[in-house]
């Protein structure tokens, strides 16, 4: 599990932010670095529309099993990562099922999906080919061989269930809620996907996750109930009167 480090300079020597804020970025810097100022307006514009309008995406069996939760790091069907796809509304749209395109420039994927692995790589299509090989245009066309009528796996997920009867499932907190599906803590990173924070994942769990959202720390896990109410939020609140050295330790994998 890698947490990826990108250091935000905070424009005053020695200073720089956590690396788990750069979680909370994703790439909504689109590569470049905020400044000082520009964070402080990216947290307060876009940090309480994502604790609001969190979209969890799950992949589900026919049972309606959530076989997968997907994560920023988790791979969509056009390779690229979920937090690469779009994950921030400003209103969540009223259509279902919601689409999710993806941002990267160039590429053509309409909506994130999940395709399960096998070992490495995306699982094969019934034309032998693997998921990669297949255009990411809708009617996800083969590019290796004419005869496939569109990606179709019968790859059979652990529930017993083949992978084309699942569905990638992205709905809203209160979606999941009348379900009766957990929905965690609220927690403003980018592209959280169907996890459900922190505090609800076990440590044998998360040593299995390759969602790349790293382990909490202990201090996350034992902090009182009355302080778990949006702990992000509550740490920018004392980052602004504390000394910013308390956010640069990211050795307990605090990162989003
Ligand atoms: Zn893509
Ligand atoms: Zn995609
Ligand atoms: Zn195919
Ligand atoms: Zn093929
Ligand atoms: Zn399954």
């Amino acid at each position: 599990m890698h947490l990826r480090r990108r250091v935000i300079s905070s424009g005053l020597p020695g200073k720089v932010f956590g690396s788990w804020e750069i979680g909370i970025v994703g790439e909504d810097d689109g590569g470049k670095l905020f400044t000082p100022e520009e964070y402080e307006e990216y947290k307060k514009k876009v940090l309480p529309m994502r604790l609001q309008n969190r979209l969890f995406v799950s992949w589900r069996s026919p049972a309606g099993m959530d076989c997968k939760l997907v994560g920023p790091e988790t791979l969509c069907f056009c390779t690229h990562r979920y937090k690469q796809h779009k994950t921030d509304f400003e209103t969540i749209p009223q259509q279902r099922p919601i689409s999710l395109p993806c941002q990267v420039s160039g590429c053509r994927c309409r909506a994130y999906l999940y395709v399960p692995l096998s070992g490495a790589r995306p699982v094969r299509c019934r034309c032998k080919h693997f998921a990669d090989q297949h255009s990411t245009a809708p009617g996800f066309l083969c590019n290796a061989c004419s005869k496939c009528s569109g990606f179709h796996s019968c790859f059979t997920c652990a529930c017993g269930q083949p992978a084309y009867a699942h569905d990638t499932v992205v709905e809203t907190k209160q979606e999941r809620l009348a379900q009766g599906k957990p929905v965690g803590q609220d927690v403003p990173c980018a592209a959280m996907g169907g996890l459900t924070g922190f505090s609800s994942l076990a440590e044998g769990y998360m040593r299995l996750d390759d969602s790349g959202i790293g382990a909490p720390s202990i201090e996350f896990l034992d902090s009182p109930v009355t302080a778990m109410d949006h702990p992000f939020l509550k740490a920018f609140q004392a980052s602004s009167s504390s000394s910013p050295e308390t956010l640069t330790d990211d050795k307990n994998g605090k990162g989003c």
